[in-house]
């Protein structure tokens, strides 16, 4: 039996973040992820500014990344032959969103982790929380090749298992997705020249299509469907989709897809608590509404921060936690909520996206707080909501 600080299940953005803070404070961390990087992962691919700092905050500076990654200036957001550009600025002036590969970033991040002191092991799984003295201390967890177990004795166990988290689930907190329910599809494609500097966000009633030009000159082709039984293949939705708005359509027009279409449906994760004694989930595996706003991989970040400063801050843990996370993440999700009530009324959404052509500071505001460069409140309140809807 092993003993350690702090075990820590999934090297996605969440878990190797927290994986590199913890261990550059000196604990004894072991970081486990069922796959090997580099892995695939379902996604956009559009970081948003503030992935800089909680970066630079465990060592990681722009330096260290930014090679990889796509600068870009913000979002075109286009609903109902509409179209108005989301950017971002906080209080030093205008910043950058980020294009980039999802499997040389998570890589990148888990080798940080590593240098950072954690010990990594991949192709091993949790397959049972172990309890004792009225708390979770540690795991059983199986080597997928040799299908051994073992047990790891772990001060913490930290759930940064992403949206279908076993954690979560053998914990007994998550719950199921009930709205919106959407089936996520992600292609990579090569020869789209003219789109480089921006992404775009394309709006059918009830579903969306988002382009991000990602590291290499590849374009991301994401969209999030309605989970319906059509009958018809991922292949066909997503060639459907595309072929429904003419805007895509024509991006599209000569160029190669050249990866296959990965899936995550459906997208979200919902649970009722996100941390107690002995155990934190981190990242999507403590709840994601829906990538629309762009916001996961920062808030994985953000999370991961929230728990190392809980865990070194002592007491009660959990409680600090929760309280952590509620300043952190309570406006902007109200915000990503409102976003998503918009977004289920197309002609509500239209016509805040008609609005917003017209106002450019109301516009820059409703963009900096979705790229947490100002308050979501700023963006929540009357008055802010009043410029998006008067007429
Ligand atoms: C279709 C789609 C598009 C998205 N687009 C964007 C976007 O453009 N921008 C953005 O910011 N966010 C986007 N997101 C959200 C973003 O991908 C997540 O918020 C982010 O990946 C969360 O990071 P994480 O570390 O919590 O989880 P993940 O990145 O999911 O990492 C979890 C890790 O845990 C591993 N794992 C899972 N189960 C186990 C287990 N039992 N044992 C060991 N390891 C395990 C997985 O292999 C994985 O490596 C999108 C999500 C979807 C579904």
């Amino acid at each position: 039996m092993t003993t350690i600080d702090a075990l820590i299940v999934g090297a996605g953005p969440a878990g190797s973040a927290m994986a590199a803070g913890l261990g550059r404070a000196g604990a004894r961390v072991l970081l486990l992820e069922w796959a090997h990087h580099p892995r695939p992962k379902a996604c956009a691919e559009y970081a948003s500014p503030r992935i800089v700092e909680e970066l630079t905050h465990i060592g990681l500076a722009p330096e260290a990344w930014s090679d990889e990654a796509v600068p870009l200036s913000g979002m075109h957001l286009h609903a109902g032959g509409h179209a108005v550009k989301i950017a971002y600025a906080d209080q030093f002036g205008s910043r950058r969103a980020w294009g980039i590969d999802r499997r040389r970033f998570d890589e990148r991040l888990a080798r940080h982790a590593v240098d950072s002191g954690a010990q990594l092991r991949e192709g091993a799984r949790v397959v049972e929380l172990t309890h004792g003295g009225g708390r979770v201390s540690g795991a059983r967890i199986r080597d997928m090749r040799t299908r051994r177990t073992e047990t790891i004795e772990a001060d913490w166990v930290i759930g940064a298992d992403g949206a279908r988290s076993t954690v979560a689930r053998l914990l007994g907190v998550d719950r199921a997705v009930r709205f919106p329910r959407r089936l996520g599809l992600i292609a990579h494609y090569a020869g789209v020249t003219d789109l480089t500097d921006h992404g775009e966000m394309h709006v059918g009633r009830g579903w969306y299509v988002g382009l991000a030009p990602t590291p290499g000159g590849e374009l991301n082709v994401g969209m999030a469907l309605p989970m319906v039984d059509s009958g018809r293949s991922a292949e066909l939705r997503f060639e459907a989709a595309i072929d429904a708005l003419p805007a895509v359509a024509g991006r599209l027009a000569g160029s190669t897809r050249i990866s296959p279409i990965r899936g995550a449906a459906p997208i979200g994760h919902r649970v009722n608590n996100a941390a107690g004694p002995g155990w934190i989930l981190i990242g999507d595996a403590a709840g994601f509404v829906d990538p629309f706003t762009g916001e996961g991989i920062h808030r994985a970040l953000r999370s991961a921060r929230a728990a190392a400063d809980a865990l070194a801050a002592g007491g009660d843990v959990a409680a600090t936690y929760r309280r952590a996370r509620r300043r952190a993440f309570a406006a902007k999700t109200a915000l990503s909520w409102l976003v998503q009530g918009f977004l289920a009324i197309p002609p509500l959404l239209e016509h805040a996206v008609e609005r917003l052509e017209a106002r450019p500071s109301a516009t820059l505001l409703l963009g900096s707080a979705l790229g947490d460069c100002r308050p979501a409140t700023d963006a929540l309140s009357p008055r802010a909501l009043f410029e998006v809807l008067r007429p």
